[in-house]
């Protein structure tokens, strides 16, 4: 496949996104605000775009990786009448309403949209591990698959352009508790004079076998029953959490990421939900409840 792509932004992302294209053979041509950012790539065998519209009208498959939805925009504006025929693949993070006007702004154009959220960092692209969600335009992605198959696993989830944005986000929230129990448990552990190192195997052990808990938790919310399969009921759990606050502080360590969630498992047990699961919380997390 000798598919001709033009990569927008060569940050570390967009760089990375070039390499893999090269290395697949794909011709690519590259823009960067700042120039001499294509230089490595130039000399691994991209082509380097005189401008924009020179880059736009390279290919008919267009990869935008900028920093953000200002950035995508200041880039893309002056060149609207370029686009059309073409397909948009933003890999840009940005909110689903963010991906909303960008679809619509590439259909006033007469371009396909496709918004990409990108399930990896640079060094990952090309590789096994990396995946990419994709929404919008079903026949660019159709037609562009192969392609993008090359950058990292391909995901589509339909037509709607927010819908990669919004599991970007439901993922990335998924990834940022687990960061912040991470960043928790190693101060405490710091308290004991234990060097991070020596406890990082038990602790990802740990939470290896804690994983389970996303299958779990996924039957009793779809099944609408936090009574299913209950193993440590909710009271029980709230009692240990408080008691783990009480220990975090002696040991001079803040409750300030874990607090909130104790105030959320006491007000489910107040609600008569103690003999249930943790999983009821999620009941709690909707913005009628901002209130507490
Ligand atoms: P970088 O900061 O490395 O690169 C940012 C890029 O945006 C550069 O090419 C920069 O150009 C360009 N840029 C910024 N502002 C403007 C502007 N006003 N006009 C034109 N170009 C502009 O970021 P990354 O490459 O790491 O990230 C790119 C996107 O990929 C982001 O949306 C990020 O969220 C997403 N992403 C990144 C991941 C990562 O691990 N790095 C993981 C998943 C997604 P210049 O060189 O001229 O400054």
């Amino acid at each position: 496949d000798r598919t001709p792509v033009t990569v927008l932004g060569l940050g570390a992302m967009g760089t990375a996104l070039a390499e893999a294209l090269l290395a697949a053979g794909h011709p690519t041509t590259v823009w960067n605000r700042t120039r001499h950012k294509a230089e490595p790539l130039v000399a691994r065998g991209a082509r380097p775009a005189t401008d924009v519209a020179d880059a736009i009208a390279a290919s008919r498959l267009v990869i935008v990786c900028l920093l953000d939805h200002a950035s995508v925009h200041a880039t893309l504006d002056g060149h609207a009448e370029r686009v059309r025929g073409r397909a948009l693949v933003n890999l840009t993070s940005g909110t689903p309403a963010q991906a909303e006007e960008l679809a619509a702004w590439a259909a006033a154009h007469g371009a396909d949209h496709l918004d990409g959220g990108i399930m990896a960092v640079p060094t990952m692209i090309g590789s096994r591990e990396a995946f990419v969600l994709y929404s919008g335009s079903r026949h660019a992605f159709q037609d562009h698959r192969a392609v993008l198959e090359v950058l990292a696993e391909t995901h589509y989830l339909g037509e709607e352009p927010g819908r990669a944005a919004v599991h970007d986000v439901a993922l990335l929230s998924g990834m940022y508790g687990m960061f912040m129990g991470v960043l928790q448990s190693f101060a405490v552990i710091r308290t004991e004079g234990v060097p991070a190192t020596t406890f990082a195997p038990l602790l990802g052990r740990w939470l290896s076998a804690m994983a389970g808990f996303v299958d779990g938790a996924a039957r009793q919310i779809d099944e609408g029953d936090y009574t299913l399969d209950v193993s440590s009921s909710l009271a029980m759990q709230a009692g240990a959490f408080a008691e783990l606050l009480h220990a975090t502080e002696e040991r001079g360590i803040s409750t300030r990421l874990l607090a909130p969630l104790g105030r959320l498992l006491d007000r489910r047990v107040a609600d008569g939900h103690g003999d249930e699961d943790i999983t009821g919380v999620l009941e709690l997390l909707t913005l009628d409840h901002r209130k507490d």
